[in-house]
């Protein structure tokens, strides 16, 4: 079934305790760089939301 699916972060093969990835560490990895990304995004949404909200308001 999932035959042709590699691991996203090294295209290595998949192995089945660590699906979608090959590895522990590539998991880890994953989910260490989505929570980094996750907090920038966050952080700069409310930055700019805030200082939108304060100009239309002026
Ligand atoms: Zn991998």
């Amino acid at each position: 079934m999932s035959d042709n699916k590699k691991c996203p972060m090294c295209g290595k093969k998949i192995d089945e305790k660590f699906k979608p990835f090959c590895s522990k560490r590539c998991a880890d990895l994953d989910l260490y760089k989505w929570l980094n990304g996750n907090y920038a995004i966050a952080t700069d949404e409310f930055i700019s939301n805030d200082n939108d909200l304060n100009e239309e308001n002026q």
